[in-house]
């Protein structure tokens, strides 16, 4: 067995093989601790798998920055802050450079930028090809939103793009049932690029149209 462990000998490990470690321990890591237990700020997790993430309009009217689930709680206390819900491979920006003379109660030491982050509409509180806000104040009655699972933005059912909500699937109680959703604009670019596998298609008579896996 000595010879075993020289050099030449070393497992090799796949980039696949290695991701899907990251990926299993991330997922423990998650199960144990509930994701984020809104105490920390997340920042020195870095550009974290998944997390909460709100924006602050006091703040960053601009909406392009986003901070973690303590910074809300924590340093933007009182602020007018919007809920958007889990983002990926974000960094908490709270008391960065986008925020002037304003800093992070609980970690203030952060880099002026988070450079991989990226902000959509969410961030400015609008949603969905329409761009309402959510709650929509001038809506007779709050619909619920769907996620699209690459863009992360939220679409009201009637503005999918569908030809009738009857190609959402339903369960009996008319709940939409599906998995994973990814609209039209998404769907366009994945189409070309097939940064998907096959198997996300196969559901869908259209790329555009939802799809359960
Ligand atoms: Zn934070
Ligand atoms: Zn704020
Ligand atoms: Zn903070
Ligand atoms: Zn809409
Ligand atoms: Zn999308």
């Amino acid at each position: 067995m000595d010879g075993a462990f020289d050099d030449e000998a070393e497992p090799v490990v796949t980039i696949r093989e290695y991701l899907e470690e990251v990926e299993e321990r991330e997922l423990e890591a998650d199960l144990v601790l509930g994701g984020d237990d809104g105490k920390e700020c997340t920042y020195s997790k870095g550009y974290m798998k998944r997390q909460a993430i709100f924006s602050c309009l006091t703040c960053t009217p601009d909406g392009n920055a986003g901070v973690c689930t303590a910074c809300s709680l924590s340093c933007h206390d009182g602020h007018q802050i919007v809920e958007l819900w889990t983002k990926r491979n974000f960094r908490c920006d709270c008391g960065n450079s986008k925020f002037g003379e304003f800093y992070c109660k609980i970690f203030p030491n952060k880099d002026v930028e988070n450079v991989e982050n990226s902000y959509n509409h969410n961030f400015k509180g609008s949603y969905c090809t329409c761009g309402r806000p959510y709650p929509d104040p001038d809506a007779e009655e709050q619909v619920e939103m769907i996620q699209c699972c690459l863009c992360e933005d939220w679409f009201h059912e009637e503005h999918l793009g569908l030809e009738s909500s009857a190609e959402i699937p339903k369960d009996d109680e008319g709940e939409p049932m599906y998995e994973e959703f990814i609209c039209k604009a998404c769907s366009e670019v994945c189409f070309f690029l097939k940064l998907y596998p096959e198997e996300i298609w196969a559901a869908g008579k259209q790329p555009d149209a939802t799809v359960q896996i």
